[in-house]
């Protein structure tokens, strides 16, 4: 803590307000040299192997092996065994119990769980602690609270599960978006094969153990870890019945061509552009949180980021000022301290590629600002960073950044408030701030996102519907709708 001043005789009040630096502690986590794949309830070696890192450090956590095809085809027959021998026909209010208890085994576990997301994926701890772990835990609880009620979900209709489900997920919430998507598929009757993102596997692979406890059925769950060949494995392989993915739009691009016409089902959450569009009548100093949160909630490696802030031109510029000096406030640094606000960038390729647009902002003409921040030697690390004088053309408001960057623009009128914020390939989210409620329905029905907050941004909740329009994918994850592409309804 700093040094207190005494001067003078007045009360004591520190002389300077930096934090002391609060680490959580990394002994919790018990880490394995080595990590097989999770198949049929065992685990698995791989021929090859990779070595996990941690972002902020650049040392080697683990060995993680890197699935073959033959080891992926492996998996989806352990999947399809398991579901043919009893899975599928349980009943609902059975597949709920295993549900539950993973639900609670999470929130027992969390700080372990905590810890460990924020090791392997850099971001800060108070961020993995109070949304990601609680959030994938709630996650579990809500879609056993379905698995008994599919028939009152779809009245009229007679839900049954698709099968196995294949499910490839990326690395900036790896274990909230494992749960995002076994929870409904479990809850639906089916098994699933999860590849985790190539940089994040760790949670992954520690959930096998709560999977374990739980005493979930072999088969029912597998997990084949590796980089983007053994995710192009699992969509060639053709006794998976569905492909849920999240991640980049070129990819999923990719996968959608290699399954038209196969009669997969398929959903697809990929990238955004989002709109955060403040009004002149807002509640200023609660829209700047906002926009904080909204673009370096995860250093920015969220697909519905509020990546570029459309201000009102009446109050563009106090909201300016006043974004700069929050910024300063903000702490980058170690993800395990309690205190940090932005931790590290998940790997040198992201790095690299946020490095690059940001360069293009510079060259076409946008003003840069940066907190004066000192960032680690060692790891990857981006400042906060804020561009105006962004035109719309400009590849930093059209691109998808996934980093700590944010594009300010501007605009007069409701209307042109609404061209220019869907004037964007993507579609996923938007935020509107403003008092008036008739204002903010008139803008959520013209927007074309699939989620809309008002007087918020970057709120999760399990019984909401998520996912979007355009480039950004189809299908919904979360809530009632989340259910749906897990099950089939022909008689
Ligand atoms: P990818 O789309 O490449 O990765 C997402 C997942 O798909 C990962 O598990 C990846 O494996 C896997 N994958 C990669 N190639 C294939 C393939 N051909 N077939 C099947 N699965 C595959 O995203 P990146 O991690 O490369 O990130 C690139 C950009 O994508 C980011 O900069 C960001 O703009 C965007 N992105 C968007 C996300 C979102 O939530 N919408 C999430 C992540 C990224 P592996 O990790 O091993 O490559």
């Amino acid at each position: 803590m700093a040094e207190i001043d005494r001067a003078g005789g007045t009360p004591a009040v520190p002389g300077d307000w930096t934090y002391a630096p609060a680490p959580e502690s990394r002994d919790i986590v018990h880490l394995r040299d080595r990590y097989g794949l999770f198949i049929g309830g065992r685990w698995v070696e791989a021929a090859e192997s990779y070595e996990t890192i941690s972002p902020s450090t650049e040392e080697t956590l683990a060995v993680i092996g890197q699935a073959s095809a033959e080891n992926v085809d492996e998996a989806v027959a352990a999947a399809r065994t398991a579901f043919a021998d009893g899975w599928s026909s349980l009943a609902g209010s059975e597949r709920a119990k295993y549900l539950f208890r993973i639900a609670r085994i999470l929130q027992e576990r969390a700080r372990e769980f905590a810890v460990l997301e924020s090791l392997n994926g850099g971001k800060p701890i108070k961020e993995s602690r109070d949304v990601d772990i609680p959030l994938a835990a709630a996650h579990f609880f809500y879609y056993a609270g379905w698995a008994d009620k599919l028939e009152y979900a779809f009245p009229n209709r007679t839900p049954k599960p698709v099968g196995v489900a294949g499910q490839i997920i990326p690395w900036n919430f790896p274990l909230l978006m494992l749960a995002w998507k076994i929870a409904p598929a479990l809850a639906c009757g089916n098994t699933v094969v999860l590849k985790p993102a190539e940089t994040t596997p760790l949670t992954a692979l520690l959930f096998c153990d709560v999977l374990r406890q739980a005493e979930l059925p072999p088969g029912v769950v597998n997990i084949v870890t590796g980089d983007g060949r053994t995710g192009a494995a699992l969509v060639e392989n053709d006794d998976v019945d569905k492909i849920a993915f999240t991640g980049s739009t070129e990819v999923g691009k990719a996968i959608q061509r290699r399954l038209a016409g196969s009669g997969k089902k398929l959903t697809l959450e990929l990238g955004g552009k989002a709109a955060n569009i403040v009004f002149d009548d807002c509640a200023l100093d609660q829209a700047v949180e906002g926009i904080v949160n909204g673009i370096y909630f995860n250093q920015g490696h969220v697909c519905c980021a509020g990546s570029r802030l459309f201000a009102q031109e009446s109050i563009y510029e106090p909201l300016v000022e006043k974004l700069k000096h929050r910024l300063e406030t903000l702490r980058v640094g170690d993800p395990l301290d309690k205190n940090t606000d932005v931790g590290a960038i998940n790997s040198a390729m992201q790095l690299e590629k946020i490095k690059e647009l940001v360069e293009s902002g510079r060259e076409e003409g946008a003003e840069i600002y940066q907190p004066a921040c000192r960032l680690p030697e060692k790891g990857y690390w981006f400042a906060p960073t804020v561009f105006t004088n962004v035109a719309q053309s400009y590849r930093i408001a059209q691109e998808e950044i996934f980093g700590p960057v944010l594009s300010v623009l501007t605009f007069r009128t409701p209307d042109e408030a609404l061209e220019k914020a869907n004037n964007t390939p993507y579609g996923l989210s938007a935020g509107v701030w403003t008092e008036k409620g008739s204002r903010i329905l008139w803008m959520a029905q013209r927007l074309r996102a699939g989620v809309v907050w008002a007087n918020t941004y970057n709120r999760f909740d399990p019984t909401s519907p998520f996912g979007g329009y355009k480039e950004s994918g189809f299908g919904r994850e979360g809530g009632l709708h989340g259910l749906e592409p897990y099950l089939r309804f022909d008689e």
